[in-house]
């Protein structure tokens, strides 16, 4: 998905300008000119980073600046009109993590964005990672809260039949063997009638998923080697 950037300048040519340079660049921009839209937009929107200019009609970016750092960590760069470094300490202070003077070069603008967004991920990654859920073609799983919803409805599984849908999402794309399913969700060695006991609960996973057992399209099949779904 396109990241969404929120310019919010009063000046229309400003906005527009930077709307241009970034949208080349594969952004989704939006567009606010004072305070009061710019955080409607920052709380329905998905916003990945704001540039901020200081002199808004209703508020000024400071103060703006401070807000957004209450609740929000993405990055935010702030336009300053004078060439002032009061204004430059000043908005990092508050919060911000760049600023440019006006006029400034709308390439710098879109190279520093990129920048912020790259430092913005990396940190956020190791995050983002460990949530442990797996969300994909309307199926719905996550570990903590042994939640599994089929198309925003809730499914309710046995704990081994949740173990196993958990294991095969935990390593989607990659196919487990029945001897790998049953030593993890049973935790006992695998014999050679314990295929049997996991073919009857896949049977009733795919079952309360409504996959059909020909043609699943969650837990499929690998013929020979095991199951999997899909990453
Ligand atoms: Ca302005």
């Amino acid at each position: 998905m396109n990241d969404k950037i929120l310019v919010v300048e009063d000046e229309k040519d400003i906005a527009d300008l930077l709307e241009v340079y970034l949208s080349n660049e594969g952004y989704f921009v939006l567009k606010a000119e004072n305070g009061s839209d710019a955080f409607n937009y920052i709380k329905n929107e998905d916003v990945s980073l704001v540039i901020l200019d200081i002199m808004l009609p209703d508020t000024d970016g400071l103060t703006l600046c401070r807000q957004i750092r209450e609740k929000y960590l993405f990055p935010v760069i702030m336009l300053t009109a004078r060439n002032s470094d009061m204004d430059k300490i000043n908005g990092l202070s508050m919060g911000a993590d760049d600023y440019m003077t006006k006029p400034f070069n709308p390439l710098e603008v879109v190279a520093r964005v990129k920048t912020q967004l790259r430092r913005y991920k990396r940190y956020n990654t190791a995050e983002v990672e460990t949530i442990p859920e797996y969300d994909k073609n309307g199926l719905y799983v996550c570990k903590d809260t042994h939640k599994c919803e089929l198309y925003g409805k809730e499914l309710s599984l046995t704990p081994i039949e949740f173990d196993i849908l958990w294991y095969l999402c935990e390593r989607k794309g990659i196919v487990v063997s029945s001897e790998e399913l049953f030593e993890n969700v049973w935790k006992e060695k695998y014999f050679s009638n314990s295929n049997n006991t996991v073919m009857a609960h896949i049977a009733r996973l795919r079952e309360k998923l409504g996959d059909e057992p020909r043609k699943p399209k969650f837990v499929k099949t690998v013929w020979g080697v095991g199951y999997k779904i899909e990453g």
